[in-house]
């Protein structure tokens, strides 16, 4: 079955949502990106995706395509129209249409497409069985606190996992865990402290792990947002991820090393109950 989907203001039929070759996201990534969760039909956190995706754009100094109230009608109307009631909203706004050349004209209208993607998000059976990951170098641009389409070097990253027999991987730069491809990361020790990376132009800053971050404190975990090696994370109790579509998913093995016992961790499991308990109960965390 087709979906429907948006773009720029029309809601179309999959087969025929098209845009421009000159659009600027297409020849040269310039294009930035959000993915909202959908749990029971509601969109989780969706206001805190919005604000980042402002910040993506003033960074970028690229013109919001139309107003925050405007988008997140659209994507009420989106889910609506493909009768969607768990999975993801995937939302992309790029510079616009322009002559190819590096510099770009002053004024452009930016450009925004938005589709759904039906996912088994509550029930994700590898949950219950926790991700193996490998370590990869993090050859990514500098600017990761910027939420661009840029993907190549995690895609890669991920591929290598996978022809590895791994499901993603970990990036590291100058021996130091930054994050996954797309997902934040953690370890745990001592039984209750959370270790992950501090926020800075290195990682993204994730809407989950905001969220986690204060449910771990709330929950009596101490924090620590602090550069972690790969040693340190082979020899913790616990290792993690959190992403908007995987909310908290336990890491039970790095480099083919088992963490712990290799079985998924008690505060990783704790925490992914608390995310889903929260998500159901308020559309806000
Ligand atoms: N880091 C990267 C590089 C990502 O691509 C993502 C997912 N968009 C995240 C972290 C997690 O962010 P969020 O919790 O907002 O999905």
């Amino acid at each position: 079955m087709s979906r429907i989907v948006y773009v720029n203001g029309e809601f179309v039929a999959e087969e025929n949502a098209k845009v421009s070759v000159f659009d600027r996201g297409f020849l040269f990534a310039d294009a930035v990106y959000e993915v909202s969760t959908v749990l029971q039909g509601n969109l989780v956190d969706n206001n805190a995706h919005l604000r980042r995706l402002s910040r993506s754009l003033s960074e970028l100094e690229m013109a919001p395509p139309c107003s925050d109230q405007e988008i997140t009608d659209a994507q009420h109307k989106l889910l609506e129209l493909n009768g969607l009631e768990e999975g993801l909203i995937y939302l992309q706004v790029s510079r616009g249409v322009a002559d190819r050349d590096f510099g770009y004209p002053a004024g452009m209208q930016s450009s925004l497409v938005m589709f759904t993607q039906t996912k088994n998000i509550l029930n994700n059976p590898i949950a219950d069985t926790g991700i193996k990951v490998i370590t990869v170098e993090d050859i990514r641009w500098k600017r990761r606190d910027i939420k661009t389409v840029g993907l190549l070097a995690p895609n890669m990253a991920k591929h290598e996992a996978k022809q590895k027999g791994a499901h993603d991987a970990w990036l590291v730069e100058d021996g130091f865990i930054t994050e996954g491809t797309s997902n934040n990361a953690y370890i745990v020790t001592n039984g209750k402290q959370i270790i992950t990376r501090q926020l800075g132009h290195e990682i993204l800053s994730g809407i989950t792990r905001t969220a986690v971050l204060k449910f771990a404190e709330t929950a009596g975990y101490t924090v620590q947002e602090r550069a972690f090696t790969v040693q340190e994370a082979l020899e913790a109790q616990e290792a993690f991820i959190t992403s908007a579509s995987l909310f908290v998913m336990p890491v039970v093995n790095i480099d083919g090393t088992d963490i712990g016992d290799g079985k998924p961790g008690t505060v990783a499991k704790n925490l992914r109950k608390i995310y889903i308990e929260q998500a159901m109960d308020r559309r806000d965390l």
